[in-house]
């Protein structure tokens, strides 16, 4: 399985993308917390993807390009991948056509998770991190007693830095101009399914395994 999800941030893209490269046993590759890996490393290009990062714009074209190039490479992903953040721009779609060829393995389908934007504000705010059991949780949707589970065991509700309202803004308006035209790509290319990303996470997670056997 070679497939690509999309979708605004706060779709959901990153928790369906876990689960599904763990059933399905292929690498989830997330360019975005690849970057944040680089950004705790505290190297020099971490510090500088770390202030484009806080600011909701895009890494470089070439950068993302030289970063997907080398994670493909790698064995684990010879099987199999599950790309989530990666392509974001019209160009990287194009790169990421270019490197597939030249391995020799053309990607299956780019899915779509698609939800409404009041929604997605609401999922962004209110998304927590537990830092005691790294598990996803929002203020908003999660119950109680999970909040609760959390905090319990010692853990805190950690608000990722690019998830305060300026930024988001900033990076909705980004998936709009730039991310929204590699959806459009893909529906040129026939590669293009679609999923609705409101509701649990196990509904969607059944909608999204129904939409791979389409
Ligand atoms: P994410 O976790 O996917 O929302 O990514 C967090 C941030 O990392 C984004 O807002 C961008 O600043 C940066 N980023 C992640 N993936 C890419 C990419 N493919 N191209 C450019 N910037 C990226």
């Amino acid at each position: 399985m070679r497939m690509v999800l999309l979708g605004a941030p706060g779709s959901g893209k990153g928790t369906q993308a876990k689960i599904l490269a763990g059933e399905k046993n292929v690498p989830h590759i997330s360019t975005g917390d690849m970057l944040r890996e680089a950004v705790a490393a505290g190297s020099r290009f971490g510090l500088q993807a770390k202030s484009i990062m806080d600011a909701g714009n895009l890494v470089s074209d070439e950068i993302m390009l030289g970063i997907i190039a080398e994670r493909l490479a790698q064995a684990d992903a010879s099987d199999g991948f599950i790309l989530d953040g990666f392509p974001r721009t019209k160009q990287q779609a194009l790169d990421l056509d270019d490197l597939l060829d030249q391995l020799g393995v053309p990607l299956d389908m780019a899915i779509l998770m698609d939800l409404d934007f009041e929604i997605l504000m609401k999922r962004l705010t209110g998304r927590r991190t537990c830092s005691k059991t790294g598990k996803l949780l929002n203020i908003y949707f999660s119950s109680q007693d999970e909040l609760d589970e959390c905090t319990n065991s010692g853990g805190e509700l950690i608000h990722r830095e690019d998830d305060n309202e300026e930024t988001i803004a900033n990076r909705l308006a980004v998936y709009r101009k730039n991310t929204e035209p590699v959806v459009e790509f893909y529906r040129g290319r026939d590669k293009l399914r679609s999923v609705d990303a409101e509701g649990t996470i196990d509904d969607i997670y059944q909608r999204l395994l129904s939409t791979l056997l389409q």
